[in-house]
């Protein structure tokens, strides 16, 4: 009995290494790059060895987790490997297991509660701001790391952190990419500070001595501010400046901006980057993409926010609409249909420039280096025959700046990757996939509504051809910037449905 529990918990931890799955933007079907491997058991030396957790007990360091038991003496090595996994898991916090259905209410349950807290004394909050702002500071403080350039973030790192790369080797790290990022607490109790713990699943490339090398990582990070500030607008939240002046984030050790000459206190105002742990670092192995596991979450029940109905009441309201049903079915059929089957056609085809302007800029970011990898491999992740199924409403989010709408899609496909020859090398062009993703749409408040027919092809600004969107998300027209939502809905996350926490 005690041997199908420790068995049970493995499976559930390996499941929950799985959110990174890549294949279909925003993961599928294999596990590239996260959490245990049962084909190579290679795993990288810890690049940041000088690194420890912020609070004992919750690190851990990839260690190999050799899943073959084949013969007796691997398989006692399976059973050592277990008990050792075991222990380690009792030490880790209910999170990095698969979340049961009570924990994941209870989880969204605080989240939402924490955000709303927030809101209370800072109407300027926003989710998606701060999430942009958060992974502004995660890409600048790898690709910076090691170069003079490190300092120029010293109002958004703890005294500490400052200090982080002094002991590293000189590195160049390119290529950050943030996969998803999970909210794990919003604590608003303390007398002073107020503070927001994030989960991070990303990779990044690490050059050094030669050899580039690419790793795959979830951290967790803890950013504080003084309570009681008011955010600041959109356009300090995306992208790192000086919170006074606006210029790009040029700092000096002491928080001096190289623009207005202002000083920048830690936390007083903007968020800083207190502490941060690394949860798990992996070799990122291409080959994996193609290693087709089943899908996990397909029959999972959907979840939904627990005041939907409010919410949708809401959102009725401040949108003038007579009633729900007039807003959905052209959401539905304009927004959620057309952006899934646009989106997946040319992930299909490697054209992802051409849904530039219906991504945000982290998902086209994310999505655009694993076609790169599809790409240098000549490879395409085929989806044929690709129908969806039914779309439910989960989640209707507002805040001053965004609103978010989160959907679980059904579809099936045939699910494939083709090789260079064009012969199937991963997945089945006869078996069926089944599957189930949670999408959510953001768009500014203000964004302009729509009348009429709504295409896909055109910029929502101007009207031209959607043909000249660059990698920035602005319109070669217009100028305008696309992907921040101003105009219209834009792509903002997909989330596995075994992942996913509401
Ligand atoms: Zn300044
Ligand atoms: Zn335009």
């Amino acid at each position: 009995m005690k041997a199908i529990v420790l068995v049970l918990v493995l499976l559930l931890s390996l499941l929950a290494c799985l959110d990174l799955a890549q294949a279909r933007p925003g993961g599928g079907h294999s596990s590239a790059g996260q959490g245990s491997s049962s084909s190579s058991g290679a795993f990288p030396s810890d690049p940041f060895p000088f690194e420890r957790p912020y609070s004992s007990g919750n690190y851990n360091t990839g260690t190999p987790v050799q899943v073959e038991p084949v013969g007796l003496v691997i398989g006692l090595l399976f059973v050592i490997v277990l008990i050792i996994l075991f222990k380690r898991l009792e030490d880790r916090q209910v999170f990095t297991v698969a979340p049961t259905a009570i924990n994941r209410a209870v989880q969204q349950q605080k989240i939402k509660s924490g955000l709303e807290s927030l809101k209370q004394s800072d109407p300027n909050f926003s989710g998606i701001l701060f999430l942009d702002f958060v992974h502004s500071l995660y890409s600048k403080f790898y690709s910076y790391s090691t170069h003079p350039e490190f300092r120029y973030l010293s109002p958004f790192l703890s005294t500490e952190l400052q200090q982080h790369f002094q002991q590293a080797q000189p590195w160049t790290i390119n290529e950050v990419v943030i996969n998803g990022i999970r909210w794990q607490e919003i604590n608003t109790q303390g007398a002073e500070f107020e503070s927001i713990c994030l989960v991070i699943d990303a990779n990044y490339t690490l050059h050094l001595q030669g050899k580039s090398t690419r790793y795959a990582v979830t951290e967790r990070w803890l950013l504080h501010r003084t309570k009681g500030l008011l955010s600041s607008g959109s356009n300090k939240m995306q992208a790192l400046c000086c919170p006074y002046c606006g210029a790009p984030a040029h700092f000096t050790d002491v928080g001096q901006c190289g623009h207005c000459g202002s000083v920048v206190q830690k936390g007083e105002m903007q968020w800083c980057l207190d502490k941060r742990a690394v949860l798990e670092t992996t070799l990122l192995a291409v080959n994996e993409l193609v290693a087709y596991a089943e899908e996990q979450g397909t029959g999972l029940a959907t979840i939904k926010q627990t005041d939907l109905t409010e919410q949708m009441q809401g959102f009725l309201q401040l949108h003038a609409l007579p009633d729900w049903d007039a807003f959905w079915q052209a959401f539905v059929e304009d927004i959620v249909k057309a952006y899934f089957l646009t989106i997946y056609k040319h992930w299909s085809s490697r054209n992802w420039d051409a849904v530039r302007h219906l991504l945000s800029d982290r998902l086209y970011e994310a999505n655009s280096f694993w076609l790169d990898l599809y790409a240098e491999k000549n490879w395409f992740n085929r989806l044929d025959d690709i129908k969806i199924a039914q779309i439910e409403l989960v989640k209707i989010e507002q805040d001053k700046f965004y609103e978010a709408i989160t959907v679980r899609i059904f579809a099936s496909c045939y699910d494939y990757t083709e090789g260079p020859g064009g012969q199937v090398i991963g997945g089945s062009k006869r078996a069926l996939r089944r599957y189930s993703e949670y999408w959510t749409f953001v768009r500014r408040t203000n964004a302009k509504q729509h009348t009429g027919p709504y295409s896909l092809k055109q910029c929502p600004q101007c009207g031209a051809p959607a043909d000249k969107m660059g990698q920035t998300g602005e319109c070669g027209y217009c100028g305008s910037k696309i992907s921040t939502g101003q105009f219209s809905w834009v792509l903002f996350l997909i989330m596995q449905d075994d992942v996913y926490e509401g």
